[in-house]
């Protein structure tokens, strides 16, 4: 069989893969550079998708690579609960710091961004002794019993696959209730004495790239603590400097008690982390916490690489100016095209709405075509939302000018055709 075909490795993929896991592209990559991507037939491809924001120091960044490369030759694994290692340490102390909030923090490392937000509500409902957690519409956190049941979305995610996790409250995000409305629900659905924590992605990723208005986080975290509720921030896609601030977040000014972090954390490799506030995170017994893979000393590597990367090559504030170029264009698109609805997001963390030309409805099959038009054309793209008609741009911030401009011309066509 000739493994250098798009074509014989997706079938030799259908074969052997479950149906379950889903596959947006048959593009087979070998290799990627920065934000471009190269497929097994040599062909090139922007990437406006990094991942599903996993890549926000680009691809085989060559720090980053280095630093794999001289962990691996030392040591791959000892496991970070019997013999721990020094990049492991230097991590937990670097987190503790560029998380917000001046107060004393501790870490726990985890593979996933689904396992962080477990293991973020397992903390708070052991700090707080309480069972309940409220969540919102249109959320995600991941695919794990607990957190699928956290989930918003039924279909793909939860169909299926009950009974779901108990104690799970939602409410609406944003301004459609507020955090008034949550005094109202305490009224009508749970006694704010139950819940252990609210947990927010303070702007939602695969939900649509919702942003709630200014003041929304202070006056919910407002109510959260006037109640003894704890507030978790999943900044597992909105983190690492993807809104223009290292975390999201901090477009509120708010601190909040634990934080879950992963994705770009470590540059595609599996780590991710529950960062709190000390005396919470301190709480539960030894052992309670841990797994075999957590903090692997590669991811540890590649994640401290990171972090001196976003430093060095001030990522953070090229996001921000990203993300200005970018919704400029969109503003631009929104005038020119009846389907471009609106814009959605803050910084490098954007999103535009394809809607039907007159009602304006979520369109979603011209979301799906516009999809497949920019990768048969060599851009990868992706799209979110409830309605599935959310067009999300997750670009490495490293991406050259050029390189966006193609991208965007690629799109651009693509909106001509539908
Ligand atoms: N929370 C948020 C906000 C996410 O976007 C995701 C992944 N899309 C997760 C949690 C789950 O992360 P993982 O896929 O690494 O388990």
């Amino acid at each position: 069989m000739n493994t250098k075909s798009n074509q014989d490795l997706n079938t030799r993929r259908v074969r052997y893969f479950s149906n379950a896991v889903g596959c947006l592209s048959t593009k087979f990559i070998e290799s990627a550079q920065g934000a471009i991507l190269r497929d097994v037939e040599g062909r090139e491809y922007i990437d406006f998708a990094g991942g599903i924001g996993a890549m926000n120091v680009g691809h085989s960044h060559p720090k980053v690579v280095a630093a794999i490369k001289y962990q691996a030759e030392k040591m791959t694994h000892t496991c970070l609960m019997i013999n721990p290692y020094p990049p492991a340490v230097e991590l937990a102390e670097k987190l503790c710091k560029i998380t917000p909030g001046d107060f004393e923090k501790k870490v726990v490392l985890v593979s996933s961004g689904a396992e962080a937000v477990e293991n973020a509500v397992k903390i708070a409902r052991y700090y707080t002794k309480r069972p309940a957690i409220i969540v919102f519409e249109n959320a995600y956190h991941g695919r794990t019993l607990l957190t699928m049941s956290m989930t918003s979305k039924v279909k793909p995610y939860k169909l299926g696959f009950g009974p779901f996790a108990p104690e799970i409250y939602r409410i609406p995000f944003g301004d459609v209730l507020g955090p008034e409305g949550l005094t109202d629900f305490f009224i009508k659905h749970i006694n704010p004495e139950a819940v252990a924590a609210v947990v927010a992605e303070p702007i939602q990723g695969e939900g649509g790239f919702i942003t709630p208005p200014a003041n929304y986080f202070q006056e919910l975290v407002k109510t959260c603590h006037d109640n003894g509720i704890l507030f978790v921030a999943d900044e597992i896609q909105s983190g690492m400097g993807r809104t223009g601030k290292m975390f999201a977040i901090e477009n509120w000014d708010v601190e909040p008690d634990i934080i879950a972090v992963g994705k770009s954390l470590a540059a595609g490799m599996p780590l991710a982390a529950v960062v709190g506030k000390a005396d919470i995170m301190d709480s539960i017994h030894p052992w309670g916490l841990g797994g075999t893979y957590g903090g692997n000393p590669i991811c540890c590597a590649a994640a401290l690489a990171v972090l001196e990367i976003i430093e060095s090559e001030h990522l953070v504030e090229k996001a921000h100016e990203l993300g200005k170029k970018l919704y400029s264009r969109f503003e631009q698109w929104q005038k020119k095209f009846d389907i471009v609805g609106g814009i959605r997001g803050l910084g490098a963390m954007l999103g535009i709405e394809i809607v039907k030309r007159t009602s304006k409805a979520p369109a979603a099959d011209e979301t799906k075509q516009l999809v497949s038009f920019c990768h048969d054309n060599g851009l990868i793209i992706l799209s979110c939302g409830t309605y599935g008609n959310i067009i999300r741009f997750l670009l490495p911030f490293v991406i050259k000018d050029k390189e966006i401009e193609k991208g965007l011309s690629i799109l651009e066509k693509g909106l001509e055709s539908i």
